[in-house]
């Protein structure tokens, strides 16, 4: 939307806005009729893109073109990887997971967070110090807080116990570099800036998988059904463009909502952890997460409360309860700029904020 009355939106980590060079690309393949897996000259030429598509994001992640799965988005990739590495293995999971692998993974072991939100590397030490085999599922950074995970650290851990890593990079993917190569990886093309409806999961190598989808045996009998081109290769441009943008001019306007959140009484969690450039988690005690956003969308800006792929019921986030958060876990709202915020925009919201925290502080005590 262009108009002067139109919404400010705020919620990045729900959908990254179209990037215009993604928008080109989606054009582009639209433009392709034919099927990749047909062997014809149509088919061919959709297959060329196609795999241009695919060595693009690998190269992104240091790694070689067989290794890249192509997916409907991150739900599917997260599930996939757990199907393929989760069989015969126990499967340990971060307490802050997003639905996506809490729901494909309900028998998980769950690895606990401190109050800042970061994973307890002790705990996971221990843990696998006993040679069962097992499927460890971290997510690169959360969705609700921004907080990153010590992926590093965790990688080592489980390389030195034989443990597959699978990482949920949905949130992170062109925001902050990973360079990580032993580990499966989950990505969303719509987080990065590119059109819903494609991801991909990154296979630690080229191998094959017990697929989750079988079908025509398309992705080399790794994920039947045919590819959708236009969203893959606007992903792909997505992923480039972001990995380009200098996030700090992001970063920096983020902590402008932060001073000015905490300036009216709102408490940031996870803010002492290394995080994301554009995501803030604020607790407004005493009142409730739903008549903030309600009180913030007739301000005409998008934000949202716990987790984004649930909005429409707010309800107390996992995410803050499993950081020690009693009643702040329903009183959160997430702010997450999105990759082309204007400095206005966010100016505007910070004087919003003041006067909703003055208003209903004052309602609640
Ligand atoms: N993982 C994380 C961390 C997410 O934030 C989301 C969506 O919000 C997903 C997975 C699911 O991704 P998708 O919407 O592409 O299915």
């Amino acid at each position: 939307m262009t108009n002067a009355s139109a919404p400010t939106y705020l919620d990045a980590n729900a959908t990254e806005p179209l990037r215009p060079a993604a928008r080109e690309t989606v054009l582009e393949g639209l433009m392709l009729s034919g099927n990749p897996s047909s062997v014809h000259a149509e088919g061919r030429e959709a297959r060329r893109f196609l795999e241009n598509a695919r060595s693009r994001i690998s190269a992104g992640f240091g790694r070689i073109s067989g290794t890249c799965v192509f997916t409907s988005g991150g739900t599917e990739a997260d599930a996939m990887a757990i199907h393929a590495f989760g069989r015969g293995r126990r499967i340990l999971i971060g307490a802050t997971e997003h639905d996506a692998v809490r729901k494909a993974a309900p028998e998980a072991d769950i690895i606990p967070v401190s109050k800042e939100g970061v994973l307890d590397l002790e705990y996971l030490r221990k843990k696998l110090s006993d040679g069962v085999p097992t499927l460890v599922c971290v997510m690169s950074a959360n969705n609700e807080t921004g907080v990153l995970s010590p992926l590093r650290d965790v990688a080592t851990l489980c390389r030195d116990s034989g443990a597959h890593l699978h990482v949920d990079a949905v949130q992170s993917a062109g925001r902050v570099p990973f360079d990580l190569t032993e580990c499966s990886v989950a990505l969303s093309g719509h987080k990065m800036g590119g059109p819903k409806g494609a991801g991909a999961l990154l296979l630690p190598q080229d191998e094959p998988i017990d697929a989750l989808m079988i079908g025509g045996g398309q992705e080399r009998g790794r994920r039947g059904g045919t590819q959708a081109i236009p969203a893959i290769l606007g992903m792909a441009t997505a992923f480039e463009e972001a990995q380009k943008q200098d996030w700090s001019a992001v970063d920096r306007l983020r902590e402008r909502v932060e001073q000015t959140a905490m300036e009216a009484g709102a408490r940031v969690a996870g803010r002492g952890a290394p995080r994301l450039p554009n995501t803030s988690c604020l607790i407004l005690d005493g009142v409730a997460a739903q008549v903030q956003l309600m009180t913030l969308d007739l301000e005409g800006f998008c934000v949202s409360a716990g987790s984004a792929c649930s909005s429409g019921k707010v309800s107390a986030s996992h995410v803050l309860t499993a950081m020690g958060e009693t009643t702040g876990a329903s009183q959160a709202i997430r702010v997450s700029l999105p990759w082309n915020v204007r400095e206005e925009q966010v100016v505007a919201f910070c004087l919003a904020y003041e006067r909703m925290a003055a208003r209903l502080r004052k309602v609640e005590s």
